[in-house]
């Protein structure tokens, strides 16, 4: 059966797509296009992809269904931080060369994504600075244990592991035991980062076509990449739709599972709460399984994120379920007026780690990064183009991974990751 796809605008009650620095509007793919490469999805990986492959001196065509940052890209947390977890299992199943091998990947995602900034002048607040919290001893330990592989490591930036007092003096919460701050790490309006990527990348070529869902691809010695009214006829194709595609289901099915994350936006907050919440503006995430998620705006709004549910469906409201867990952690944000709520889809992988690999030699897929993707995509777009280039070491790093995947339906692996889910939630309330 072929996917259905309905053509879809940023959600408005996104903070996002209401503070977005440009709507963007290209053209809708007619006839057929010629490119080295076509891109399937414009969210930060196919973005980053196709910008990485056009510095190249590639011919790209960049195909998406929606608009450009419609998906996750457009709509999460915001937070740039090191995006690549399950070191422990890898080193243990790899030995410790590729583990090594992927932790010096693992910020690789914030120096593209600061350097591009630069280069190109894209404005998206970015800022530096992140938190990462403790909600009970064994997840402070986790943190001394980490802090302590950074000194190892000669991690080349600054962090800092702060005790309870400062958490406290730092977070305004006494939520927290502890935490670990990353100054290397970061936040930034997300969506504005996607779009000026992808100006950027039409600014070298790269022909962007919106509206246009891809239905299929014909697979050969150079495959084509079909919608409704047109076709891109490429050498190589990378899929990037993330959680949001159903495409070459043979292959992929049960590979990706699509978990739902949503956010709230309050009003702008008085220089005074800023001052007692976040005097220094970082980016927070707690250290359950089942993760909450915060910073302030560059208007000073708390956007305050967290996982609902797993299973794959919107919750009947979304402020209903994010906002107590706001109070919980700021009790002083009772009456803060709700501007925004919103949510999107995250692709989760079962052993964390993105999923790359290749279909018939030449249809590239990257998908997977478990809620951790701002920093990631950039790295794997970088991965992929290497790949396309002829250096496969690092592809091929991870196209050889283990990804277990849920025998049945897709429905049936969804309900499956829901439960596991349940599982992670009753242990995080231990
Ligand atoms: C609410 C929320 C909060 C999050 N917070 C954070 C965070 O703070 N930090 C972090 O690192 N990560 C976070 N994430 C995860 C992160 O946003 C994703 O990992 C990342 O954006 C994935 O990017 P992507 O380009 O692979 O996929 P997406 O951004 O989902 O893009 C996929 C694109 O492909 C398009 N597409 C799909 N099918 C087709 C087709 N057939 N034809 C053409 N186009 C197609 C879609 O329309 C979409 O635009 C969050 C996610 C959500 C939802």
């Amino acid at each position: 059966m072929k996917p259905k796809y309905q053509k879809q605008e940023h959600p408005q009650t996104s903070y996002y797509a209401a503070t977005v620095n440009e709507i963007t509007d290209y053209p809708e793919l007619e006839g057929t296009v010629t490119a080295d490469i076509c891109v399937v999805g414009a969210g930060f990986t196919g973005v980053a992809t196709a910008l990485t492959l056009a510095e190249r001196g590639y011919s790209v065509a960049l195909v998406e269904a929606n608009r450009v940052g419609w998906g996750a890209s457009g709509r999460n947390g915001g937070q740039l931080i090191n995006g690549i977890s399950g070191l422990g299992k890898v080193q243990k199943k790899h030995g410790d060369g590729v583990a090594d091998m992927l932790w010096d990947l693992r910020w690789r995602g914030n120096d593209i994504v600061h350097s591009r900034v630069a280069k190109y002048g894209i404005e998206c607040d970015l800022k530096n600075g992140y938190v990462e919290t403790a909600l009970k001893p064994g997840h402070v330990k986790e943190l001394d244990d980490y802090a302590g592989e950074l000194q190892r490591r000669n991690h080349p930036h600054p962090f800092e592991l702060w005790d309870r007092d400062k958490t406290r003096e730092m977070l305004g919460t006494d939520a927290f035991l502890g935490g670990l701050y990353s100054h290397h790490d970061g936040h930034l309006h997300p969506l504005n980062l996607c779009i000026g990527e992808a100006r950027a990348a039409s600014g070298l070529g790269v022909r962007i076509f919106e509206q246009s869902p891809v239905t299929g691809i014909e697979h050969g010695a150079r495959p084509r990449v079909k919608t409704a009214r047109g076709q891109v006829d490429a050498a190589s194709v990378v899929l990037a739709g993330n959680a949001y595609h159903h495409l070459e289901t043979k292959h992929l099915s049960n590979l990706t599972f699509p978990a739902g994350s949503y956010m709230i936006g309050t009003e702008p907050l008085s220089e005074e709460v800023v001052a007692e919440i976040n005097p220094r503006d970082v980016a927070v995430s707690d250290m359950n399984n089942i993760l909450d998620y915060y910073r302030l705006s560059a208007d000073k709004r708390m956007l305050f994120g967290g996982r609902c549910n797993y299973s794959g469906r919107e919750p009947a409201s979304i402020k209903a379920s994010i906002l107590p867990r706001m109070l919980q952690t700021y009790p002083q944000l009772k009456g803060a007026r709700i501007d925004f709520e919103w949510g999107g889809m995250i692709g989760i992988v079962l052993n964390r780690i993105p999923a790359l690999g290749r279909i018939n030699g030449n249809v590239y897929y990257c998908q997977g990064y478990s809620g951790h993707g701002v920093n990631a995509t950039h790295i794997m777009g970088e991965v992929v183009a290497d790949a396309i280039g002829g250096t496969l070491e690092k592809f091929d790093l991870f196209a050889d991974m283990h990804h277990f995947r849920i025998p049945g339906s897709q429905w049936l692996g969804n309900q499956i990751i829901a439960l596991g889910m349940l599982y992670f939630r009753l242990k995080d309330k231990l």
